[in-house]
């Protein structure tokens, strides 16, 4: 049966067209204004960036990961994935876009879980790119295990009374909403008794205690905040989805937002090898281009090896999502290109990085942001070491123990066995 990779014509004129735009519109943006995507629009940035906004809806390729009912074209996540990988290299083309996370992720939530009036109020702006979101899940005692999380929400009346804190919500500097994660009955089991709900930020009780930065980055600088919910209250109608139904949430939420991740990081691991690429080429040493040792080759032929290994696993995933339509089907493979992301970036940028030498490790290049973003994806939506245990448990899920002691492939028991049946093929020929 044949088996080929191929892009309809069609779409890859849009392909063409988002790779020119990156270079030629969004790129510099990156280059000037690098920590401000995810800041409000002001008068000097403004009219700039709507007017590329403007442009993308003109190509009918805003928000290409929605459905046509919410304003997207319907592309689903094997074309996005193409036009994310293309997107991935750039700071400001998820925005410019609206495809940066976590703004994806929360519409997402709120289009599937949210009433009429919580899709009027904060996934219409969303949509629109009017607005920035935050998600607010992660506590300063507990990442990694959802289950002690320990911020309360407490009926009162019609009202909810919101109080604890949660670490790195993400963008709540600029954010009009935040979507929290409390314990709503913690007399059940902590997969039934926690609850999602939306809050605008200058709900009083919002206290942002500090932002948060990455590696390297200026105190001044941090983009995700340590938040405590003083006794925030708020209506009954801020709940989303059911009471209870947060766990079911965060899943829904964290599924397209880890295989999005993958597929930008597939267009950062590109680039860092066409430097790569570039470099060789152009550097000479003891007598020959860095192309020409050896040594550099392995590291050319790895990175190439390893980047379309971990494109193609990314691509299938995505195929799957739109054939299945399920993401707890697809769960085991999206686990494991999380985990597989930070080490494919790591592994590709290091090897860019280092033939750059002095260079490489300076900042006249743009590596540093590069070589953060591998720290980072090994953490964020969930830690390596958490993703891995999904794929094992999977991977383990309706296998059988050796009936004895030995193994069934022991080739002693085999041997025995493979006479056998070579007696009786022989018997009967
Ligand atoms: C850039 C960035 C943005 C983020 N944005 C948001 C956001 O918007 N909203 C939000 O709610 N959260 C956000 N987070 C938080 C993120 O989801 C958590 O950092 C993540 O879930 C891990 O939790 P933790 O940091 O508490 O690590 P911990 O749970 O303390 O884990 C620390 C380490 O322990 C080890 N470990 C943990 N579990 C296991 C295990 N079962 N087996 C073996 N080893 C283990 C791993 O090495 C892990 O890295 C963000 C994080 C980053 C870095």
């Amino acid at each position: 049966m044949a088996w080929e990779f191929r892009t309809e014509p069609e779409f890859e004129k849009k392909l063409d067209w988002i790779r020119r735009f990156r270079e030629e519109c969004i790129e510099p943006l990156d280059i000037l204004h690098p920590g401000r995507a995810f800041h409000p629009l002001d008068d000097e940035l403004g009219p700039v960036v709507r007017g590329l906004k403007r442009q993308v809806r003109d190509q009918g390729l805003w928000a290409p990961h929605l459905g046509p009912e919410l304003g997207g074209r319907g592309f689903g996540q094997l074309k996005l994935a193409l036009i994310n990988e293309i997107l991935g290299s750039s700071g400001w083309a998820p925005v410019v876009f609206g495809t940066a996370a976590p703004d994806t992720g929360n519409a997402e939530i709120i289009a599937r879980y949210g009433t009429e009036e919580q899709k009027e109020r904060y996934l219409q702006p969303l949509l629109e790119g009017e607005c920035f979101s935050c998600f607010s899940m992660t506590e300063p005692h507990a990442g990694s295990d959802p289950t002690m999380f320990t911020t309360r929400a407490v009926r009162d009346g019609d009202d909810w009374v919101i109080t604890g804190r949660k670490f790195f919500s993400s963008n709540a500097r600029t954010s009009s909403f935040v979507i929290v994660m409390a314990v709503t009955d913690p007399d059940v089991n902590p997969y039934k008794g926690m609850s999602m709900f939306l809050v605008p930020s200058d709900t009083p009780g919002v206290r942002v205690e500090r932002h948060v930065g990455t590696l390297g980055e200026g105190t001044d600088e941090g983009m995700h905040a340590l938040i405590h919910y003083d006794g925030v209250r708020v209506p009954g109608d801020a709940l989303l989805g059911g009471e209870g139904q947060a766990f079911a949430i965060a899943q829904t939420r964290l599924g397209g937002g880890r295989v999005h991740h993958a597929m930008r990081v597939v267009g950062q691991c590109q680039k860092a090898l066409d430097m790569m690429a570039e470099r060789s080429l152009s550097r000479e040493t003891q007598g020959s281009r860095l192309a020409d040792k050896q040594l550099v080759q392995a590291d050319l032929a790895e990175s190439y090896a390893q980047l379309t290994q971990f494109r193609l696993f990314v691509l299938y995933t995505a195929w799957q999502i739109d054939e299945y339509q399920d993401y707890k089907r697809v769960r085991k493979d999206i686990a494991a290109i999380k985990f597989l992301t930070p080490k494919v970036l790591h592994d590709v940028v290091y090897r860019s990085m280092h033939l750059h030498g002095a260079l490489g490790v300076s900042n006249e290049m743009p590596f540093a942001a590069m070589w953060n973003g591998a720290a980072v994806m090994a953490v964020v939506d969930g830690p390596t070491e958490v993703h891995k245990i999904t794929v094992a448990r999977e991977v383990l899920r309706g296998r059988e123990p050796a009936p004895g002691l030995w193994p069934t492939q022991h080739l002693p028991a085999r041997r025995e066995w493979a006479r056998e049946r070579l007696e009786d093929l022989c018997r009967n020929q």
